[in-house]
């Protein structure tokens, strides 16, 4: 772990994605909180207070994840990196250093990554060696909140709207069509098109999470997955441990959980003879 960074993207896309998400994520979450709660519940009750609690769990581990993200610095500037390349390592012209194996340099952060997993534009940083378990968490996270809105607005969204199947699933899609033949007014319009975003919003981080899990048990970085190397896969707790460190098994409950990573990010057990790719 090295030295921290600011937190606003320096790429102009990253920066508008980084928008969205900061604003977004509390505008869905107040959104839930104001509007659809009061629509279940008339009194303050023990149920009412298990959804604030977990609205703002959910919240809370979002946003610090994310910005553990970004501010642990995922370089291997502040690593020990030899002046003579080493076999299987490589020379960046950019940076002006010999690096790793399982580094490669990010035309965006404009730097080389420790065992780079890939560039994320919502974060506007790269995934790498020392900030993969913060990733992984906050995605779970952003998983569990979309998946829990959108079921817990479910009823509200039909009584909102309230039409035929067929009529219902045209205005999730095309709210403004059933907005023009007046079976819905502007306000079942902004209903609609808050639960189709959340629906988009479910759809895209299962598949960011799938991947995600898919290219640990294999032991994998995204790039590894792409280019079909498997040489450090060792075994799925090996897999997990080498991302989520040596407290696994809680270190997903909160980011201030330390969990140590058990090695550095500049070398890796083999499962078997490793040659890294030359098109870098
Ligand atoms: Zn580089
Ligand atoms: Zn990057």
């Amino acid at each position: 772990m090295g030295r921290s960074k600011t937190i606003v993207p320096r790429n102009s896309t990253d920066r508008v994605l980084f928008s969205l998400m900061v604003v977004g994520i509390p505008f869905g979450v107040a959104w839930l909180g104001c509007i659809v709660l009061p629509h279940y519940h008339d009194t303050i009750n023990s149920t009412v207070v298990f959804h604030i609690v977990s609205a703002l769990f959910i919240l809370y581990n979002i946003f610090h994840n994310m910005l553990l993200v970004i501010r642990i610095d995922a370089s291997g500037r502040t690593s020990y990196l030899p002046s003579v390349l080493k076999p299987g390592w490589r020379y960046c012209a950019i940076c002006q250093v010999n690096y790793p194996p399982r580094s490669y340099h990010c035309h965006i952060c404009d730097e080389c990554i420790l065992k780079r997993d890939h560039h994320c534009k919502f974060t506007g940083c790269c995934i790498g060696y020392h900030n993969h378990r913060y990733f992984l968490i906050g995605i779970l996270y952003v998983f569990i909140g979309a998946l829990y809105g959108v079921y817990y607005q479910w009823d509200y969204v039909f009584t909102t709207i309230n039409l035929p199947m067929f009529y219902f699933f045209l205005t999730l899609l095309a709210p403004h069509f059933t907005l023009l033949f007046g079976a819905i007014n502007l306000w079942g319009v902004l209903v609609a098109t808050l639960h189709t975003l959340g629906l988009i919003t479910l759809s895209m981080v299962s598949y960011l999470l799938f991947m995600q899990v898919k290219a640990i048990c294999l032991g994998q970085t995204q790039y590894e997955m792409k280019l079909d190397i498997h040489d450090y896969n060792l075994s799925l707790y090996q897999n997990f441990v080498d991302v989520m460190g040596r407290k696994w098994k809680i270190a997903w409950v909160s980011p201030f959980i330390s969990s140590p990573l058990k090695g550095d990010g500049i070398s890796f057990l083999k499962a078997n003879e490793y040659e890294p790719p030359k098109d870098i």
